[in-house]
C-alpha cells in the first residue's frame, strides 16, 4: 500500500474529500504510523460491511498557529473523525465544542469527532485506555491495585497519572528532572488522588522508601534520540514488577535495556499507540476496539 501523501493546509482549502474521510493532524506528521494501521483497519471493516469502502484516513502537516482553521474547514468538508498528535493534544482542548469528562481532567485531546449535522467538534482522550492496554498486554497485568512509580511530567506523564488514579493504583510515585515541573503536575493531581499516596522524587537520587513490585512507567522523552540518557538508574529502585516504555521509536531505550539486562519484564509503546488507535476508531466507527487492535498491530509488523 504506498504511504498516504502529506496533505496541507492549502490542499484543505481548494478540494473536497469523497466518501467518509478521516485524518491525523500533526507538525511533524511525515513520521506517523496512524495512517497505516487506521486504513489498515478500515480495509478489513470493509469486508465485512460495505459501507466502510468509502472511509479512509489521511494525514495532514498542521502548524499550531493554523489549527483552528484547519478544524473548522476540516469540518466544513464532512470528516468525520480526527487524530491529534504533537503539538496539537493541550492546544485543541479549548478550541472544540465539548470534551468527554475522562478527558477533562487530562486537560488535553488526542481524538475529535465531528458533531451529526454541525461543523463542530467534541474532544476524547484514549491515549490512557491505549496505556492501560498496551502494559496489560506487554506485561500481562494492568494498573489497579499496583503499585506505579511514574517518569515525567509533561503532557503523556500527566494522561498517564491520570489514567493510573482512575484505574485504582495503590501508590503513585512520579520521578521527574525539572522540580517546577513536578511540583506543578502533583498540585494537578492532588484532588484526583483521593485516599491513593501519591508523592514525587528526584529520578537522580531516589527515595529509599519508593514501593518495591511496581510498574515503572516511562513518559519522559529520554531515549528517543540516540546518546540520551535513561530517565533513571534502575538500580537505585527498588526491584519492580516491569518497565513500559512509552517510547517505541527506537524499540529499545537505555532504560528498556537497563531493564532486560537486569531480567525485569519490559514492554515499548507500540502497544499504546496501537490501543489508543483502536478506541479512536470505536469513537468514530462503533467498531469494538478488541476486534480492530489486532489489524492494527499486524500493519505495523
Ligand atoms: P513533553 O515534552 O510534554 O514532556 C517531556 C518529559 O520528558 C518531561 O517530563 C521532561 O522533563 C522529560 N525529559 C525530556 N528529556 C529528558 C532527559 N534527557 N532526561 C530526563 N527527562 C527528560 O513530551 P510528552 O509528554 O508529550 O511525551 C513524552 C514521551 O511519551 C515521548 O517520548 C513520546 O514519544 C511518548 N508518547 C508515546 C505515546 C504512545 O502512544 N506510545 C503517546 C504519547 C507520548 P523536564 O520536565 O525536566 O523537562
Amino acid at each position: 500500500m504506498a504511504p498516504e501523501p502529506v496533505l496541507s493546509l492549502h490542499d484543505l482549502r481548494r478540494r473536497s474529500f469523497s466518501g467518509t474521510p478521516l485524518a491525523v493532524l500533526g507538525h511533524p506528521i511525515a513520521h506517523s504510523l496512524s495512517p497505516r494501521m487506521h486504513n489498515a483497519a478500515l480495509a478489513r471493516l470493509a469486508e465485512g460491511d460495505f459501507r466502510f469502502h468509502s472511509w479512509a484516513y489521511h494525514r495532514f502537516d498542521i502548524p499550531p498557529p493554523d489549527l483552528a482553521e484547519a478544524l473548522q474547514l476540516l469540518a466544513e468538508r464532512g470528516f468525520r473523525g480526527l487524530n491529534l498528535t504533537v503539538p496539537h493534544k493541550v492546544i485543541a482542548f479549548d478550541q472544540v465544542a465539548g470534551v468527554d469528562a475522562a478527558a477533562r481532567p487530562v486537560g488535553a485531546v488526542n481524538t475529535l469527532r465531528r458533531r451529526e449535522g454541525e461543523a463542530a467538534w467534541d474532544g476524547y482522550n484514549t491515549d490512557g485506555y491505549g496505556l492501560s492496554a498496551g502494559l496489560r498486554e506487554g506485561l500481562g497485568a494492568g494498573l489497579a491495585g499496583r503499585p506505579v512509580i511514574l517518569l515525567g511530567a509533561g503532557g503523556a506523564a500527566r494522561g498517564a497519572a491520570v489514567e493510573c488514579l482512575a484505574r485504582g493504583c495503590s501508590s503513585l510515585h512520579i520521578g521527574n528532572r525539572t522540580p517546577e515541573n513536578l511540583a506543578a503536575l502533583l498540585l494537578l493531581l492532588r484532588p484526583l488522588a483521593g485516599s491513593i499516596p501519591l508523592g514525587g522524587f528526584d529520578p537522580g537520587h531516589p527515595p529509599a522508601d519508593l514501593p518495591g513490585g511496581a510498574w515503572v512507567i516511562n513518559a519522559t522523552s529520554a531515549g528517543l534520540r540516540p546518546g540520551d540518557p535513561a530517565p533513571v538508574d534502575l538500580r537505585s529502585l527498588p526491584v519492580p514488577a516491569g518497565v513500559y516504555d512509552m517510547i517505541y521509536h527506537p524499540p529499545e531505550t537505555p532504560l528498556a535495556r537497563q531493564a532486560r539486562e537486569l531480567g525485569v519484564p519490559v514492554a515499548n509503546g507500540l502497544g499504546m499507540l496501537v490501543h489508543q488507535g483502536a478506541k479512536a476508531l470505536e469513537i468514530w466507527t462503533g467498531a469494538p476496539a478488541e476486534q480492530t487492535a489486532p489489524w492494527m498491530a499486524a500493519a505495523l509488523s
